[in-house]
């Protein structure tokens, strides 16, 4: 029987979280709507990443900005500025 190499793909990490900005308010938790995270001690946890939309609705709710939405490369190839968008527009 033959051995296959397979490249393990990373598991995901939508998003992060600054433990010092954090005050567990849990807004984050209510707006997400695929319940991604799950109330943790200092601050929520990411415990289903790989079901986030990013959406960046957390990251939109959060009142201390204390969440980091880490897109995958795949997005981060067809990411532009909004800015720069609107000054297309304007031309
Ligand atoms: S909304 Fe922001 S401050 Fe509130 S729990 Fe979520 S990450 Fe922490
Ligand atoms: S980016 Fe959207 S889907 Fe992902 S955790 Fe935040 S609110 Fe939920």
């Amino acid at each position: 029987m033959s051995e296959f190499l397979f490249r393990q793909t990373p598991p995901a990490e939508p998003i992060q979280f600054d433990g010092e900005k954090c005050t567990n308010c849990g807004r984050c938790l209510e707006v997400c709507m695929i319940d991604v995270m799950l109330p943790g001690e200092k601050h929520p946890i990411a415990a289903y990443p790989d079901e986030c939309w990013y959406c960046g609705c957390c990251v939109m709710e959060c009142p201390e900005g204390a969440i980091r939405l880490r897109h995958p490369l795949m997005n981060q190839t067809r990411w532009v500025e909004k800015a720069s968008l609107l000054k297309k527009e304007k031309e």
